[in-house]
């Protein structure tokens, strides 16, 4: 074979391979609030990108699901707490920049300096969107006896009010009487990976509770999202939607 017809060949087979390894695109949804759409990025497992009012907003990014240099640097990154699916190092250095508020809970804070703490129950204000910290934990799943998977007063979810749209991200949590308590909720992502957050069987019992206007099951692992949507069938203020959140 001619030289120059293997090099035409190698370049072929090459363009070929990165169109086949290409970034995967990832399913979006948007949801109107009174300053803008949300546009939630559904990036998988517990991991979430944000864009709203011209900021981009990471949750627990997690560099096992997206390549981080291919994703927009974050005005803001929410951190659940330090379990290695939610806090990653290397997402974080691919996308803060001079500009990045990292907000998370005290547990996360000897890893990630620099950002903002909330405890459970506090709040937090940031460029005209409010952040409230609501207590993650376990009452009955237990790594051994006595030992929750996530003890309660070290991981929080997240409320965000972004122009009048209530945004709850659990975190890796139970169905706990903190969460029942939530109002006004306009969308809701629940976990469930068993065995270290909730059954489909907690996670219908939260929602018939708080009833969030949408329901995203997320952090869901091999539990299979059908289940609560059968188990939630009856229940019509609630529109639970499925997307790829293993
Ligand atoms: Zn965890
Ligand atoms: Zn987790």
């Amino acid at each position: 074979m001619k030289h120059w017809l293997v090099v035409v060949l190698c370049v072929t087979l090459l363009n070929l391979g990165r169109a086949l390894v290409a970034a995967p695109a990832f399913p979006i949804d948007r949801i109107p609030t009174a300053a803008g759409d949300l546009e939630i990025t559904f990036i998988g497992h517990g991991t979430l990108m944000l864009r709203w009012s011209g900021k981009v907003i990471h949750v627990d990014p997690w560099s096992k699901l997206a390549d981080y240099s291919k994703l927009p640097p974050a005005d803001l990154v929410l951190l659940t707490h330090h379990h290695y699916d939610h806090l990653d190092q290397e997402a974080l250095a691919r996308i803060s920049a001079e500009k990045t508020t990292v907000v998370m809970p005290a547990v996360c804070a000897a890893s990630v300096p620099g950002g903002v703490v909330l405890a459970n129950g506090a709040s937090y204000t940031w460029e005209g969107l409010t952040i409230e910290a609501v207590p993650a934990y376990n009452r009955q799943h237990m790594r051994e006896p006595g030992q929750p998977y996530h003890p309660k007063g070290e991981g929080n979810g997240y409320v965000l009010t972004l122009g009048g749209t209530r945004v709850y991200i659990a975190g890796d949590t139970e169905d706990v009487p903190e969460m029942a308590a939530l109002r006004h909720i306009d969308v809701a992502f629940l976990p469930m990976n068993l065995p270290y957050t909730m059954t489909p069987e907690m996670v219908a019992s939260a929602a018939r509770a708080f009833q969030p206007k949408i329901l995203y099951p997320y952090h869901y692992g091999e539990t299979d999202p059908q289940k609560l949507v059968d188990l939630l069938a009856d229940l019509k203020l609630v529109d639970v939607r499925i997307r790829p959140m293993k």
